[in-house]
């Protein structure tokens, strides 16, 4: 379009064309011409501009998914570490659970293991403070009676939800 102009006003500066309907043709084609250069520059501008936004929000986005991979890095190796220490305690623990369980009397360990498969987990609680542990339900005065009563070496049951109930000084009794 920029060339046309220039042929036109060379055209026109070269005085080749006399005929004034020509002239007054050429003019305003040169005239037009400028015009319409004027609009694209502008849409050139705006294109440029929302180019220059475009690249800055990637940048930006680049740099927020830049920030989460590094977040989602540290969660994961959180998530191992802690992983890690939970496999070494629950290798303690069963350790500890299986030589505790072999100086149990074989009946009462199974009866334990009835127990703790029907109680969600849980077979036998600790009686303190006249309280089950296990249901959290005080012993009523007949069920301390009994408690009392009974030898040192009974297994004895909570009423309300079946578990070995094991006493110690604390128990209140
Ligand atoms: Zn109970």
């Amino acid at each position: 379009m920029r060339q046309r102009a220039a042929r036109d006003q060379k055209r026109l500066d070269s005085g080749q064309v006399t005929n004034p309907k020509d002239l007054e043709n050429l003019q305003s084609e040169i005239a037009s011409l400028a015009r319409r250069q004027g609009d694209l520059e502008d849409v050139v501008l705006e294109v440029m501009e929302r180019h220059e936004a475009a690249t800055e929000r990637a940048a930006e986005l680049a740099q927020r998914v830049e920030a989460v991979e590094a977040k989602t890095e540290d969660a994961v190796a959180r998530r191992d570490a802690a992983l890690q220490e939970i496999d070494a305690e629950a290798g303690t623990v069963r350790g500890e659970r299986e030589s505790a369980a072999g100086s149990v009397p074989a009946d009462l360990l199974k009866l334990y293991e009835k127990i703790r498969e029907q109680q969600g987990g849980v077979g036998a609680a600790r009686l303190f403070q006249r309280r089950c542990e296990g249901c959290q339900l005080e012993l009523n005065i007949t069920e301390l009676n009994e408690v009392r009563q009974a030898p040192q070496d009974a297994v004895l049951r909570c009423e309300n939800c079946r578990r070995v109930l094991v006493r110690t000084p604390e128990s209140g009794l």
